[in-house]
């Protein structure tokens, strides 16, 4: 296959680009001037040398530079001025950056996606093995020994989609005979978000007052 062939593909993977967009990218690259071709290519390679998965709530963080790849979890779970006691689930990394700016002070946990109807093996869609894990170890044990507060909530921010509602049940079902012998409460934005609203998508206000509505 010839680069251009090849390079059209690749865009074809990105989320909501099709066939028709994929050649557009190329074409503009292809009468860009080469600085910028080799930029970008040095900043797709920087991706994978200075950026980390979080150990805690998974998501993924530049690394900082002053300590030399050593970052085992995100700025907000390293964080000291956050609630350590509420535990926020999100599908996806762009949903922090959504609920970071409705004023949310607690902490996140990000699930990889949503679990499709059909799906026999949930577990194989979303992280929920480690979530339980998590919920068990933060409600038993004072947060990572760090600070004497122990989880009192999570909250359940799934998308108000088929998939989302989907989640939220399946998510329902096996948290609850837990919590209440790890004394944690389970609450839910799902009706403060309008149908068919993604997280990502939401504005801060109404974030923050489906946060405050939640049940
Ligand atoms: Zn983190």
């Amino acid at each position: 296959m010839n680069p251009i062939d090849q390079l059209t593909q690749l865009f074809e993977r990105f989320p909501g680009i099709g066939p028709r967009q994929a050649r557009r990218f190329v074409q503009f690259l292809l009468v860009e001037r080469a600085g910028y071709r080799n930029e970008l290519a040095e900043h797709i390679r920087l991706l994978a040398s200075q950026t980390s998965q979080c150990g805690r709530c998974y998501r993924w963080f530049a690394k900082d530079s002053r300590s030399a790849g050593a970052d085992k979890k995100c700025s907000i779970c390293s964080s000291t001025s956050r609630d350590a006691g509420i535990l926020f689930i999100v599908e996806k990394d762009a949903d922090i950056e959504s609920v970071e700016r409705s004023g949310f002070k607690g902490l996140y946990f990000v699930l990889g996606g949503t679990i499709p109807l059909a799906a026999d093996e949930p577990e194989k869609h979303i992280r929920l093995i480690e979530l339980l894990a998590r919920l068990e170890s933060d409600a038993s044990s004072p947060y990572g020994g760090r600070t004497s507060v122990s989880l009192t909530e999570v909250i359940l921010g799934l998308s108000a989609t088929t998939e989302g509602d989907h989640t939220r049940q399946i998510l329902q079902e096996k948290i609850f005979p837990i919590a209440a012998g790890l004394s944690f409460k389970l609450s839910s934005l799902g009706r403060g978000l309008s149908t068919g609203s993604e997280l990502e998508y939401a504005d801060p206000d109404t974030i923050a007052s489906a946060l405050s509505s939640r049940n």
